[in-house]
């Protein structure tokens, strides 16, 4: 294919702003443009909106493939949902799924949920626990010194803990490693509050006698969380353009040209200001032309994104030993179990199995395994189904099997992570009119993209009052 250069229609008197990227960080950029009355276009490059959000519906089997649940911890989250619509239709997970699963010596074991169950727990030994006991009376770590996740635990809360707790929830939610992850970067609440506090257990009961009301929830949607990506595709309506990739960005004065592939050519159309909302690889991708400091974003390659297979399983009820009675099961490195975890998906959510059977998604791979996220799909069943037998009594064999690939999942927020933040910064600082957002540098939940979006659009807003 040989890419040719179409004309460009007259631009209307008020150009609108481009957004790049269809996933949930774009999308919430151009409805909150929208909401402020600013014209907007948005160009993602496959075939439907969200990026990693999609839900699948098979039959009564309904099935996550990148993100299962949306926590619901910030004003932005929840006035999103009210001003789409989904508020009503919003789902918390079910009261069974406060238990989590952790695995020591091979068995699951409860994380402990309150002060006493702490104490008679099995997840821990006695020493670990009264090294988690002493953990006010330490003193703050050194200043000026940017700490591991891994260093900055093991100091406050003893190595058991790192281990047990902290490990397996990194490989929860980063699918990364505690000892390359920074903690102000990676958590920096968990940071705030030795810095404020002194102490993680003292600030954190501060915290919470001093924040009235609910503290958030897991939530999803009946027809799963692509739901969401869908309610604002549709608020978009034609001004969301689907399979049209954009291969270059060009400062022109004042304006922004993007070059984008429609069908087999390339067209080229001019915008007021330019959004890009991608993740760290496709940014650092991105032909940015007549851009001071944009060869700086080459940087970006450098964030690891290590490979994820989400394995989807449907089995008879009967043919699960284990009461599945919780959110699921998280394995720590140390029992060297050859998936992160798995979710007990329909207990979470009722719905996504049909009657007298469970759904189980299971993540494999991270920074821990990624040759396992590369396994070919009957070495890599085979290898989960094992794992599940061994740690939740799975006999029989699934009635359904699906799995969904991320080459280059989660950006993992290591120390010296500032750098790249810095490098974006550069970058806008040096071409007004261009914002960028999203996972290299507002952290990487659904509820940071939701927060992203509302960021960056206000960036824009700002920028055209003031030009
Ligand atoms: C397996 C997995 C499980 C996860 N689980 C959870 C969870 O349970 N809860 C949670 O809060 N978070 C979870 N996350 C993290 C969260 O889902 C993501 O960080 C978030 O969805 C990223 O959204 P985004 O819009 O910033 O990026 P993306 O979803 O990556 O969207 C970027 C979009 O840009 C498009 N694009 C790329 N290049 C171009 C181009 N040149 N032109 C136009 N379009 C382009 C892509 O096609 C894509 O659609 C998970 C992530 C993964 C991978």
């Amino acid at each position: 294919m040989n890419p040719t250069i179409t004309p460009v229609p007259p631009s209307p008197p008020s150009r609108p702003v481009a957004v790049i990227g269809g996933g949930i960080t774009g999308l919430c950029a151009a409805w909150h443009l929208r909401q402020r009355g600013v014209p907007v276009v948005v160009f993602e490059a496959r075939g439907n909106p969200g990026g990693v959000t999609d839900s699948v519906r098979e039959g009564d089997w309904l099935l996550e493939t990148g993100p299962n649940t949306l926590f619901e911890n910030s004003p932005e989250v929840t006035a999103l949902l009210a001003g789409l619509g989904l508020y009503d239709r919003r789902r918390e997970a079910a009261p069974d799924a406060n238990k989590r699963y952790v695995v020591r010596r091979g068995k699951l074991v409860a994380l402990p949920g309150s002060a006493l169950s702490f104490f008679t727990s099995r997840l821990l030994s006695w020493r670990a626990k009264l090294g988690v006991l002493l953990e006010p009376f330490r003193r703050r770590g050194p200043a000026g010194r940017e700490e591991s996740v891994a260093e900055f635990v093991t100091r406050r809360l003893g190595p058991e803990f790192l281990d047990y707790i902290v490990n397996p929830f990194v490989a929860g939610i980063y699918a990364g490693d505690p000892a390359s992850l920074s903690v102000s970067q990676a958590f920096p609440k968990l940071a705030a509050l030795e810095r404020e506090h002194r102490s993680l257990i003292l600030g954190g009961l501060k915290r919470r006698n001093a924040s009235a009301g609910p503290r958030g929830s897991m939530i999803s949607f009946p027809d799963g969380l692509a739901e969401l990506p869908r309610a604002l595709a549709r608020s978009l309506g034609d001004d969301l353009r689907l399979n049209q990739p954009v291969r270059y960005v060009r400062r022109d004065g004042p304006h922004w040209r993007l070059g984008y592939l429609a069908g087999e050519r390339i067209a080229e159309e001019e915008f007021s200001a330019v959004v890009c909302a991608l993740s760290p690889d496709a940014l650092a991708r991105l032909v940015l032309e007549n851009v001071p400091e944009a060869a700086g974003l080459a940087v970006l390659r450098e964030i690891p994104q290590p490979p994820v297979a989400s394995v989807f399983m449907g089995f008879r009820r009967e043919d699960v030993g284990h009461p599945l009675d919780g959110f699921g099961v998280l394995t720590p490195a140390v029992e060297q179990r050859r998936i992160l975890g798995t979710l007990f998906s329909s207990t979470l959510f009722p719905g996504r199995a049909p009657a007298g059977h469970v759904a189980l998604t299971t993540f494999v791979g991270g920074v821990r395994q990624p040759e396992l996220a590369r396994a070919d799909d009957a070495a890599l069943l085979e290898s989960v189904q094992s794992e599940l037998a061994f740690l939740l009594g799975v006999r029989g064999q699934p009635v359904i099997t699906r799995v969904q690939r991320w080459p280059r999942a989660i950006a993992q927020y290591e120390v010296g992570f500032q750098r790249f933040k810095d490098a974006c910064a550069a970058v806008e600082a040096a071409s007004p009119g261009l914002f960028l957002g999203g996972t290299c540098r507002d952290g990487v939940s659904l509820s940071h993209c939701i927060g992203a979006g509302k960021r960056l659009a206000e960036a824009v807003v700002t920028a055209q009052i003031a030009a």
